[in-house]
């Protein structure tokens, strides 16, 4: 199969499948040929490690993956790229489709099923951004055994997201990813290396995945809770972000911030991972 970043051999395709992007499934496919080999390179993928990538569209970063890792497994939700991919990754026989929501499969499931002669698995994928941040989320608090998340995202959710604790960038999502991995900002790409190109630019962002959390939070559901009421309202006062959607009383917040050392007129979005996890724990104390 010549090139799947060609535009031309894309849009061959499309016509002898009758296929259309759809814009609702995020579909906007690499068409720049140095982007793939990079990312599957980056994302972990050699001789004895198994991938799995959510949404291979017609297989171009598929078919990179499958060129280094031992095996690759992708998850496509669209019926109609499952004949398109049976044809365009036809001459590998490391590659398994299976048709489905990567939001509903049980992802542990299929890791178990698939990879028990790989040393390790990666995931790596060009994420549909309409659901970005539920992806990674589901893939980090399902505690896969995976060693690292390598995924193309919006530029503006690779800063977020690779953002510094304690600075201004930084958000829910940021805090929520530390806690549970190490993210690194790979390297940018343009809206032009798409097609269609879409509005914003994106970058490669990988997530090492920490053996176990670095920080005690106590109970982490209320540390999570924490950080969403808290980051709700990030430019209030500490005191009051914490009131809010009736996660704490005015006294209770009160109470543990003290205990913490943090002042009430501080905002959440200055916090270190540290300070953070000192006020979960007092909340709970
Ligand atoms: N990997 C291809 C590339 O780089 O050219 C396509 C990436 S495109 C940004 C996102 C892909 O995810 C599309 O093929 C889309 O159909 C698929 N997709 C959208 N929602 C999905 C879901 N919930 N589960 C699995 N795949 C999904």
């Amino acid at each position: 199969m010549s090139s799947l970043s060609d535009i031309g051999t894309i849009k061959d395709i499309m016509q002898r499948h009758g296929f259309s992007f759809s814009k609702g499934l995020g579909q906007n496919f690499l068409v720049n040929p140095s982007v793939c080999p990079r990312m599957a390179e980056m994302g972990g993928a050699n001789a004895h490690s198994g991938v799995l990538e959510i949404g291979p569209g017609i297989g171009v970063l598929t078919a990179e993956l499958a060129r280094l890792a031992k095996k690759v497994v992708a998850i496509e939700l669209d019926d109609r790229l499952i004949p398109v991919l049976g044809e365009t990754l036809a001459e590998f026989s490391n590659i398994k489709v299976i048709h489905g929501d990567a939001l509903k499969l049980d992802l542990a499931g299929i890791i178990r099923e698939n990879f028990s002669d790989c040393d390790s698995v990666a995931v790596c994928a060009n994420l549909p951004y309409y659901i970005t941040s539920p992806i990674i989320m589901a893939l980090l608090e399902s505690r896969l055994p995976i060693t690292s998340v390598t995924v193309m995202v919006q530029k503006e959710a690779a800063d977020r997201i690779c953002a510094p604790i304690g600075s201004r960038e930084s958000g829910a999502l940021t805090v929520a990813i530390n806690y549970y991995a190490a993210p690194h900002m790979l390297f940018k790409v343009s809206a032009g290396s798409f097609m269609p190109p879409p509005k914003v630019n994106s970058a490669v962002i990988r997530m090492d995945i920490l053996p176990e959390p670095k920080y005690d939070v106590g109970d982490e559901k209320i540390f999570f809770r924490m950080i969403r009421a808290g980051f709700s309202q990030r430019r209030k006062t500490i005191a009051n972000s914490l009131t809010s959607g009736g996660f704490l009383t005015k006294e209770q917040a009160a109470r543990a911030l003290e205990k913490a050392g943090i002042a009430p007129n501080s905002r959440i979005e200055a916090l270190d991972m540290e300070r953070l996890a000192l006020l979960s724990r007092m909340i709970q104390d």
